[in-house]
C-alpha cells in the first residue's frame, strides 16, 4: 500500500509547482523531499531574478498580476509591448540559430501566459514589474523589453518563499535534508516509491506517483566536463551547489532514453571577483550584463564577440560560455562615463576600476597585450 499519493523530489520553483498542482488536482498525501538543508532550500529558484518571460497578445493582459499598477507607474501600460506567440517563438529560433525543440518550444510558449497566471493564482505567487532590470525611462514611461515585465515580488526570494507558504498551506509535508538517491520500480517495471537518504539514515518510501524536480547538473564537475567539455567544468555556479544532476541520474537508471542538447547550457557573464559559488544573500547580483553599453575585450586585447547583437536578456546566456574561452576564462567590460548611468544597478557590488583616459585604464588592468588593446579601441571609435 503506498504511502504517499505523490513524491515530488526537490523544492525549486518546478517541484513545489508541482506539489502544489497535486494537491489541487485530488491527491491528499504530498511529499516534497528536499536535497539541502532547511536554510539552504528551494534550489537556483531561491537565487532567481524571479522575472517570467511569457507571451501575451494585449498589454492589458498583464492587469491580473499587476493589479493597481497604475497608481504607482501612470500611463504603466503605455510603456508595454505586446509579445504573441510568434514573436517568442522567433527570439527562440534567431538566439538558438534555429536548434530549440520546436515540440518543447511549441509546450513552453503555448502554455507560458496560463502557467504565470496559475502560479498567481494557485500558488499565491505575488508579482511585480521587473523595474531596475528591463524597463527604461523615456519621457516619464517606462519602455519594457518585450516579453519581460513580470516577476515574482522580492524577486527569487520572494517566489521561493511564496511557494514554501503556499504548498505547506496546501498541506504539503516538506522533508529537509532528504535526497532522493534511487527510484523504485514495482515488478511490472512502474515507479513505486523512492530510496531516500534523510537525517535518520536510507529508507524507502512508497508512493502512487513520483516527480522529479530536481534541477540540472549545473553544480556537478563531473558531468559538466563529461557533458558540456572544458573548460565549463572550469565554470563558477551563480546558484545552489546541491543541484548534481541526481534526477537526471535516476531517471537515465532506470531507462529513461536521454533528450533534448546535452551540450548546451545556460551560462552568463558575471564579476570575476565572486568565487566558486555565488554567496546565497546575494542571489543574481552577480551577473555583469550591461555589455551592449561599452566594449569587452579579452587580455590579448581583442573584441571577442558582438556586444549589441542583441538586447542583453536575449544574448547574456550564451555569452558566459564564449567568455569562459578567452585566456584566462575572463574579459574586460569597458564603459564610457556617460553610460554609467544606464549600468544595470547590481554592477555596483564590484568596485569599479575608474581611469580619466583609455591609456590609464588599460595599464591599470591584467591585459597582456596593452598596444593591441589600445588598437582595439581606437580602431572602435574611428569605426
Ligand atoms: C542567479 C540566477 C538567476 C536566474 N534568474 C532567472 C530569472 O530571472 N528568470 C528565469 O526564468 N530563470 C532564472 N534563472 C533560472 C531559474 O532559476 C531556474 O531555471 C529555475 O529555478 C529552475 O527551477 P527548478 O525547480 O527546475 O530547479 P531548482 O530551483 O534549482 O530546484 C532544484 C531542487 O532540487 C533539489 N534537489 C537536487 N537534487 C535532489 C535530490 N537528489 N533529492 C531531493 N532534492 C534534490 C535542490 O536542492 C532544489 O531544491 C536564474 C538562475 C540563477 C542561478
Amino acid at each position: 500500500m503506498a504511502e504517499y499519493d505523490v513524491i515530488v523530489v526537490g523544492a525549486g520553483n518546478a517541484a513545489l509547482a508541482a506539489s502544489v498542482s497535486a494537491c489541487e488536482n485530488g491527491a491528499e498525501k504530498v511529499l516534497v523531499l528536499e536535497k539541502a538543508p532547511k536554510n539552504m532550500r528551494g534550489g537556483n529558484t531561491h537565487w532567481s531574478g524571479g522575472v517570467f518571460r511569457f507571451a501575451f497578445d494585449d498589454a492589458r493582459d498583464l492587469e491580473p498580476l499587476l493589479p493597481g499598477i497604475e497608481d504607482q507607474y501612470p500611463n504603466f501600460y503605455d510603456g508595454v509591448t505586446p509579445y504573441p506567440y510568434d514573436d517568442f517563438m522567433g527570439d527562440l529560433m534567431r538566439v538558438t540559430g534555429g536548434q530549440t525543440d520546436p515540440e518543447l518550444s511549441d509546450i513552453l510558449i503555448s502554455n507560458s501566459r496560463d502557467t504565470v497566471m496559475w502560479m498567481h493564482g494557485t500558488g499565491k505567487i505575488p508579482m511585480e514589474p521587473a523595474v531596475g532590470l528591463s524597463g527604461v525611462d523615456k519621457d516619464g514611461v517606462i519602455q519594457w523589453q518585450r516579453g519581460l515585465v513580470v516577476r515574482a515580488e522580492h524577486e527569487g526570494v520572494g517566489l521561493s518563499t511564496a511557494w514554501f507558504a503556499t504548498a505547506e498551506a496546501v498541506g504539503v509535508e516538506i522533508r529537509y535534508d532528504s535526497a532522493a538517491t534511487e527510484l523504485i520500480q514495482d515488478s511490472k517495471g512502474w515507479v513505486s516509491g523512492v530510496k531516500v537518504r534523510g537525517p535518520d539514515g536510507v529508507e524507502e518510501i512508497p508512493a502512487k506517483a513520483v516527480v522529479l524536480g530536481a534541477g540540472g547538473f549545473e553544480a556537478n564537475t563531473q558531468m559538466r566536463a563529461q557533458h558540456l567539455g572544458a573548460p565549463l567544468d572550469q565554470a563558477k555556479v551563480r546558484g545552489t551547489p546541491h543541484n548534481q544532476g541526481d534526477g537526471l541520474r535516476m531517471a537515465l537508471d532506470i531507462g529513461a532514453m536521454p533528450w533534448g542538447q546535452w551540450s548546451g547550457c545556460h551560462s552568463t557573464p558575471i564579476s570575476a571577483d565572486w568565487g566558486q559559488f555565488a554567496p546565497r544573500e546575494l542571489t543574481d547580483k552577480s551577473n555583469r550584463l550591461s555589455y551592449l553599453y561599452g566594449v569587452m575585450i579579452n587580455r590579448l586585447g581583442l573584441r571577442f564577440l558582438d556586444e549589441g547583437f542583441d538586447v542583453q536578456f536575449l544574448t547574456y546566456a550564451k555569452y558566459g560560455r564564449i567568455i569562459l574561452n578567452q585566456p584566462g576564462g575572463m574579459a574586460f567590460q569597458f564603459f564610457d562615463q556617460k553610460t554609467v548611468d544606464l549600468l544595470e544597478p547590481r554592477y555596483s557590488t564590484s568596485e569599479p576600476i575608474v581611469a580619466d583616459t583609455l591609456e590609464e585604464l588599460i595599464s591599470k588592468l591584467d591585459i597582456d597585450d596593452k598596444d593591441q588593446a589600445l588598437q582595439t579601441f581606437n580602431q572602435y571609435n574611428a569605426a
